[in-house]
This record gives structure tokens, sequence and C-alpha cells, in this order.
């Protein structure tokens, strides 16, 4: 790791944050610099501590004099965040993008990207960005997952040039077929879904694929008033002998006779996901799709289709997947651990989708600042929640006021201590202007955590903002004097303020706070001082927590 990044990073923190920079938040932002550190992380925190001590030590002028020296001026770096590499044949004013997503599930992360990424690009270019839901599947589509994915762009911050439905043009796609079918680019197909599959293995055709225009014709107006699901489809005549088995004469339109939120009954036969984004992409003029590399193996499918019907092709990209390591993504995946119970619901704190990340805490900027640093390139990398952790620490842990709390306590009381009845400790150490809490003495019941009771039992110990002891279950009183080296540790002492905190494994922590959280809102984000940090869901019986990372 260069010296000189790790120097920037800590002058620029500290300065933004009256003279103090904050290791983590360092980390953050220096992990944001290349895929190299995230690897290194264990290497680099010690050098991050030294730098941030010699930067800590110097005035908040001699910070700015040497940040200047660096050849790097504060405002510069604000604008130039990191910049999304040109699009081409993109020019100011001519790009428009695209996120579809199929309303089938709660957004995640990698919707998040997707959504952000061509979002930014058309802002890049002063272009449009639209958000097309792609509902072509009545049985999937719930009117409670069109509402959560325009919530999390909302939350965000993701602004859109237009919302549309790809149900809003169904008429269009069975003119599309006609077409299609007229110029004998297209059949109906009678065959049993398990034959299709299968002569789609040995690539061999069915009888269907010989029959005249008429008779697919008159097919095609049985199929839009008569058949049932699963008695006939519209595939594309491409070669059953394709090597990408996508194009081995792939379903463009199907009958599905579920009610569908948005339109009722009004259709029952439905395109399929190539055709139906496909066409989308021309009809909205789209001229830059940017998407997740799981749609590699679609693209020649889907330009097939665009010059079947004579029409130009956007350009498309293809970036790397998103996936936190050891986290389920997929919706059916999800939807079958909810039913099993094994995930709580959709804003399970061991997931990544945005609601659930939102109720432990994180927030937009964090999460934003983080994809962008995962990048569009296709190389796949492996990214962990500690990263993601990382920024977002660094974005909330100078906002975040300080408290105590304790977890499976243990009672102790201090012989020959000073007389005190509250003492005053800042709400953060760092910004010290934030003013105090006040926290109630009685020295004849301190409760400390148990795991450091059992850590330090016979030790001298501080507790914080009060005075050193000798930890014991009768312990005693040393001195005022704050020792640099000694552990420090939290209390409170008074047992009324029952905490309860959900844990990311979705284990939950019951402890006692300070008083003084009783005054805390709901949605409040604190940090429990050598916990961690917390976001207040709710206040009812009790006081609940979600933790949302150290
Ligand atoms: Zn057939």
């Amino acid at each position: 790791m260069e010296k000189n990044i790790l120097l920037k990073n800590a002058l620029l923190n500290a300065i933004q944050h009256d003279g103090k920079a904050n290791v983590q938040a360092v980390l953050g932002k220096i992990i944001s610099e290349g895929p190299e550190v995230r690897d290194n992380i264990k290497k680099i925190i010690p050098e991050i501590k030294n730098i941030v001590n010699d930067v800590n030590s110097l005035t908040l002028e001699e910070q700015q004099k040497k940040l200047k020296r660096l050849g790097i001026t504060l405002e510069k770096r604000v604008e130039g965040k990191k910049e999304l590499p040109d699009l081409p044949n993109a020019g100011i004013g001519n790009v428009v993008t695209a996120f579809p997503p199929e309303p089938s599930k709660y957004p995640h992360m990698g919707h998040a990207k997707a959504a952000l990424i061509n979002y930014l690009y058309a802002k890049k270019y002063k272009g449009k960005f639209i958000v097309r839901f792609e509902d072509t599947n009545p049985e999937l589509t719930k009117k409670e997952y069109y509402d959560a994915i325009i919530n999390g762009l909302k939350w965000l911050g993701i602004e859109w040039n237009k919302l549309d439905y790809v149900s809003n043009h169904v008429s269009k796609y069975y003119e599309a077929t006609i077409k299609l079918i007229k110029e004998n680019k297209a059949y109906v197909c009678v065959c049993k879904q398990d034959e299709i599959k299968k002569n789609r293995r040995l690539m061999i055709g069915c009888k269907c694929r010989q029959n005249s225009i008429d008779k697919n014709l008159e097919i095609w107006e049985k199929l839009l008033t008569i058949l049932k699901e699963g008695e006939a489809s519209v595939r594309l005549k491409i070669s059953m002998g394709h090597k990408n088995a996508l194009m081995r004469d792939p379903t463009i339109m199907r009958v599905l006779e579920h009610y569908h939120p948005r339109v009722g009954k009004k259709y029952r036969v439905w395109p399929m996901y190539d055709f139906a984004t496909a066409l989308m992409d021309v009809w909205e003029g789209v001229t830059h799709r940017i998407r997740s590399k799981e749609f590699e193996m679609r693209k020649e499918l889907q330009q097939f289709i665009q010059k079947c019907l004579g029409l130009k092709s956007p350009y498309i990209t293809e970036m790397a997947r998103f996936n936190l390591k050891g986290v389920p993504s997929s919706g059916r995946q999800i939807r079958e651990m909810i039913k099993n119970k094994e995930l709580t619901g959709w804003d399970d704190p061991r997931l990544t989708t945005l609601m659930a990340l939102k109720r432990r805490g994180f927030v937009p900027e964090a999460i934003k600042e983080f994809l962008i640093s995962t990048g569009v390139s296709k190389t796949e990398s492996t990214l962990t929640w500690d990263m993601l952790e990382s920024f977002n620490r660094s974005v909330i842990d100078p906002k975040c006021n300080r408290y105590f709390a304790v977890f499976n306590p243990i009672e102790i009381k201090i012989k020959n201590a000073p007389l005190l009845k509250k003492v005053r400790v800042h709400l953060h150490p760092d910004f010290p202007k934030r003013g105090f809490r006040q926290i109630p003495v009685n020295v004849n019941k301190i409760l400390i955590s148990r795991s450091d009771f059992e850590k330090y039992k016979g030790k001298e110990v501080r507790l914080i903002g009060l005075f050193n002891i000798k930890l014991d279950k009768k312990a005693e009183f040393i001195s005022k004097k704050v020792i640099m080296k000694m552990p420090k540790i939290q209390w409170v002492s008074e047992k009324n303020m029952k905490i309860n905190v959900l844990m990311p494994n979705g284990s939950k922590k019951n402890g006692i706070g300070e008083p003084e959280i009783n005054k805390l809102k709901i949605d409040k984000r604190i940090q429990f001082v050598r916990f961690g940090f917390c976001r207040l869901d709710k206040k009812k019986l009790g006081i609940f927590f979600y933790f949302t990372h150290k």
C-alpha cells in the first residue's frame, strides 16, 4: 500500500472531522481505492493506525498544509468521486438507460447496483433513466414487490425520468407475434413442455415447425381464446441445432391464466422474458443496457429478436454479478426459506435486501459508495459484509452518539468509592461540542458485562467516565486518574432499562442500558460502547435494537 494514499485519506478524514481522523473511517475509504486492498486488510490496519495517530497529533492548519503539499484540495476530492468509465457512442443528451426489475421479490444489493449504475450513467450524460417493471409473469408478480422496489429506489435517492410497465404494452407483443408468424419467423407449438425440453437437448424439431402460416395463425387465435396453460406456445423459428441452447427455437409467448395485480384478467397470453425485454428496450429508445453478467448468454437471443423485427439493438454490456459471500439472493430460494421459517421475512437481518439493510441501520450513502467501489468491470471479486460495513461505519461513526449497555450483566459493589450520584459523559468523545449525557451512579450497585468480569477479575480496570477499580464482586476504588494502558469497560447502575438486540445471525441479546436510552426516538442510530452500532427499531415492553455492525 502506498504511504501517500494512506496519508491522503487520513488527512482528508481528519480535516472533515474537526482535525481528528478515525481509523475505521480511513479504512473504509482505503478499501474503495481498489480490490488489492481488500485482500490485505489485516496488514494495512496497523499502518493506518500509525498514520492516523501522526495526523491527529497535528493541528487542523498543519493537516491542511500537508494535504496541499500532496497536491490535493478538499473541494476537488468531494466532487471527484469515483468516475464511471465512458460508454461507447455516448454523448451529452443522447443516452437512455433502464433498470428493468421483475416485481417478483424484494430488491437486494444486486438490484441496487444495476439501478444505481444505470441511473448514474444517465446522469453523467444528462440523458434519461427508465425504471421498467417486467411484470409479465402474473403468477409471481405482486403489488407488494412493485411497492418495495419503488421504495427501495427512493430510499437510495435514485430518480427516474419514466416509470414503465411491460403489462401496459401486451397488445403490442400480440402485433409483433402476428408479424413474426406471417413472416414465417415464428410458429405455434402444441407440444408438452417436457417434450420441448427433450427435443431441445436432442437438437430435433417437432412437427409443429412444419405448419403453414395459415395453420399457425389459426392456432394463435385459439391460443388467445380457448387453449389452456401448457397446451400451446409461440416459438421463434431459429435452429434446433444452435450451439447456444437458448437459441433452439425459444418460446416467446405462452398462456398464463393468473390474475395480474395491474391488469387483472385482461390478458391470458404473456410474452416470455427475452421477448419482453428485447422489444421494450427498442420501444423505450434505450441506447445502453448495463446489466449483470448472468444475462450474458441471453444477449444473442435478444439481439436476434430485435433483428427479426428490423429493429436496432442498444449497446449491451455486462458487469460482474453482485453477490455478498454466504448470502442467499435468489428470489425463489428466499421465498422458500421464509415459507420454511428459516428466515423471518424479506427484512431478515441475514439478507442483503434493501429493507433488511435499512432496518439494520445501514445508510444509503454508504451502500451507494460501496456499490460504486465494486466497479462496472466483468471481473468477479469476492465481496464480504466487512467491506460494506466499513463503508457504513465511516459514514455513521461521526454521527452516532455513544451509550453504555451491558450484556449478561453481573452486579458489583465498590468499596471506598467517592460518593457520586451521577456523572456526565460525552455523547461522542471526538466531538465534545455535541454535549453530554448523564448516567446515574450507585457505587453499591454497578452492573458490568459478565464477559468483562471474567476477563478482568482481580485486575485494575477503568469504569469509563467514572474511576479506576480493582475488579471483583466486592471491588475496590483505586483512583480517578485516567491511565492510558488500563482496560476501560462500560457499566450501568440501574436495572430498569432493558434492551433487546437482534443480531445479524438472527439471534437475540438481552442487556441493560443506561437510562438516557429511553429518550431516543425510533429509527435512531447509536453506538453502544465496546459493543457496536445499533438502530432503534421499536419501543414496546422494552427497547428493541437491530445490530448494525461493530
Ligand atoms: Zn411442437
